[in-house]
């Protein structure tokens, strides 16, 4: 007796790649790009889809995007007969993984799209409220919100859920205009803590709302080596500062933001420290502090992304060794310096070898205590290189 397998989803539109965009996928990949995508005519903006290669032997199950270059991410490598309950499994399984990764905190991120193979979707949680965003055409439909927020709110039982939105981000996928706001709940503001530091959250004012949650781990480590004096260079709402008041005699945190550094201030005094900040351009203020001969005995670089775009990488390089090489030069015999980049275009490699060629230029010698990434809420797949963005190199200086 023959058993006739067919796939469950057979009533999906299906969608045929090039052989060069089935090889991505076979190699655990997620995405294709639209140049990879044979005749996708027909097929409606952000459509659950079958996608083949091109004899129509099935490589998984996708949501398919009409206006972004990367026009597939595969949800699932498997046929999909209820596209809802394999939401809701993957938001669950999504929150267990924290629930074993995640410590000290009651900040972190509970989906990452991707990593998380809910692309397009992420969620943080800020103590008692979960912030959203909708980066894709797919996650966007009703349906496919309200599920996801239903299983959050289930198992989470937040106070409130708000969506941040990028006006940018919807620009590009297509989607309609929306504003950022409260989808459930009237609570938009609280206090949240990571390592024992408490923060302040607000998720409709300030610049940007929340925190840099990725670097959670690494605030915890800097407080492992930092001690004497320390400069928290981007310093944003405080995280490294606040983080290194516990060990160091005198912080100082330096940002351009204005709106930025009076949260720090407010977190700061939640946290009973004295911390100075001053608001500068970071470039000008190292230049001026090291011809005044500064010297510190800690210093964090965590500047914004420097490189987009893969085009931007050399001018990027440049950025970097620029900050640090004037860091090193403050920078007393014994100590510590603290480097980040989370751009995903300067590999590690590059990071590395940019840091030992400003260290030569310094005439210091550096010796690499952790090269460490993103924390765990924030999970790398394997065969996916772009979950991976965030370098932090903790190194003595001598
Ligand atoms: N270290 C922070 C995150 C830094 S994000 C944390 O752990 O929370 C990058 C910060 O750099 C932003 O706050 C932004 O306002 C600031 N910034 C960008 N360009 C700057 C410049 N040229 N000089 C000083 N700060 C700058």
């Amino acid at each position: 007796m023959y058993h006739v397998l067919m796939p469950a989803d057979s009533a999906l539109p299906k969608v045929k790649i090039s052989p060069r965009g089935a090889t991505r996928l076979k190699a655990g990949h997620v995405w294709v790009y639209k140049s990879d995508v044979l005749a996708p005519d027909g097929v409606a903006p952000g459509s659950l889809v079958t996608v083949t290669d091109q004899r129509g032997k099935l490589l998984g199950t996708a949501l398919y995007s009409s206006s972004s270059q990367i026009a597939i991410r595969v949800i699932s490598s498997e046929p999909v007969s209820d596209f809802l309950a394999l939401l809701r499994r993957r938001v669950s399984d999504a929150i267990a993984y924290r629930a074993k990764f995640v410590s000290d905190s009651d900040a972190y991120r509970i989906v990452f799209s991707e990593a998380d193979f809910l692309p397009g979707l992420i969620v943080d949680r800020y103590n008692d409220i979960l912030s959203l965003q909708i980066l894709t055409q797919g996650m966007d439909a009703n349906p496919i919100r309200e599920t996801i927020i239903y299983q959050l709110t289930e198992e989470l039982k937040p106070v409130s859920v708000i969506e941040r939105v990028d006006p940018r981000v919807r620009e590009l996928e297509a989607l309609p205009p929306r504003s950022s706001g409260l989808l459930l709940g009237d609570m938009t503001a609280t206090t949240f803590a990571m390592n024992g530091v408490q923060f302040h959250f607000d998720a409709l004012e300030g610049q940007k709302t929340g925190a840099f949650l990725d670097q959670r781990e690494n605030y915890a480590a800097v407080v492992r080596y930092a001690r004497g004096e320390a400069l928290d260079v981007f310093c944003y709402q405080g995280g490294f500062a606040l983080h290194l008041a516990s060990v160091c005699d005198q912080v100082t945190g330096v940002d351009s933001s204005r709106p930025a550094l009076e949260v720090a201030d407010q977190n700061a005094t939640l946290n009973g420290r004295d911390i100075e900040w001053i608001e500068a351009n970071a470039f000008d203020l190292l230049k001026d502090y090291a011809a005044s001969n500064r010297r510190y005995d800690a210093i964090v670089l965590d500047p914004p992304a420097f490189a987009k775009t893969k085009r931007d990488l050399d001018a990027a390089i440049r950025g970097y060794k620029e900050l640090n090489l004037r860091a090193l030069k403050m920078l007393r015999p014994g100590s510590i310096l603290v480097t980040c980049s989370c751009s995903y275009h300067v590999s590690e490699p590059d990071f590395l070898e940019m840091l030992g060629s400003a260290a030569l230029d310094a005439h210091r010698t550096l010796r690499l205590i952790e090269v460490r990434g993103q924390s765990k809420d924030h999970p790398v797949l394997l065969n996916v290189p772009e979950t991976s963005y965030l370098k932090c190199v903790i190194s003595s200086v001598s």
